[in-house]
């Protein structure tokens, strides 16, 4: 179970990441953060997985205290338990497609024809096998989207934290992902998505709406008509 309590994060200058958000999300559940952008879905991702500290608040993972942990030992959960799909892909440009999915198996001490297969099976799930020998200059948005979704999945992680991860796909294909995260929180992952595809919508648990670094549970017909008609359109980021 992944857990915030009252997390709070300011920038420089006034700028607002998160707002005493508390959230609770269980295993076997995916959820999405809908909002503008700047409202502070990128923070709040990032300080569930250890990439950014809190000024206050706590984050709770199955029962252990993990915010606050040394830079050592924060790696360490990150690498066994968390899969991450960054905005910006994130991909190691030196490295084929393959490589850097490899990656993520190589930190947990998984090598040779084990970490082969499983970084198959990751890129087949995500439709990328074809492009294994590419770097990440040699591939389409959308491909180097894909990629990253299977290094976030590859070491079957408890919970997935995916920042926009359709933002680069057709519907087609972004139907494909959603689906497939919400598959592995049907296996019993947990799974985060900060969107705005209306898409999500349909496929998640529960829906929250991020405004000014808090979080609401809005009315679902109050988010469709955002997400179609409203603000949501024009404010992705
Ligand atoms: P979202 O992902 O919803 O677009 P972010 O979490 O990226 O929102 O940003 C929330 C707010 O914090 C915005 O006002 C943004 O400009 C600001 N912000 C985000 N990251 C930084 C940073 N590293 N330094 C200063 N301000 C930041
Ligand atoms: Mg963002």
């Amino acid at each position: 179970m992944l857990e915030l309590k009252n997390i709070s994060k300011q920038y420089g200058r006034g700028a607002i990441g998160a707002a005493d958000v508390s959230l609770t999300v269980e295993p076997g559940q995916m959820i999405a953060l809908f909002g503008p952008s700047g409202s502070g879905k990128t923070t709040i991702l990032h300080i569930m997985g250890l990439l950014q500290t809190a000024d206050r608040g706590e984050v709770w993972l199955d029962g252990t205290r993990v915010d606050g942990l040394s830079e050592r030992h924060a790696a360490q959960v990150r690498s066994r338990d968390l899969g991450f799909v960054f905005q910006s892909f994130g991909l190691l440009p030196l490295l084929s497609a393959e490589e850097n999915v490899a990656v993520m198996l190589r930190l947990l001490g998984i090598g040779g024809e084990a970490s082969r297969r499983r970084v198959r099976t990751a890129m087949e799930s995500v439709g990328i096998e074809h492009r294994a020998d590419h770097r990440p200059a040699e591939m389409s948005g959308g491909e180097q989207q894909r990629v990253a979704l299977a290094r976030a999945l590859v070491h079957a992680p408890k919970v997935i934290l995916a920042d926009e991860p359709t933002g680069e796909l057709d519907t087609t294909t972004a139907a494909h992902v959603f689906g497939l995260l919400h598959a592995i929180a049907e296996g019993g992952g947990t799974v985060v998505v900060a969107t705005h595809d209306p898409v999500a919508l349909d496929i998640v648990d529960s829906a929250y709406f991020v405004k000014d670094g808090t979080l609401h549970l809005p009315d679902p017909d109050e988010l469709e008509l955002w997400l179609t008609e409203g603000e949501g359109g024009l404010a992705a980021g």
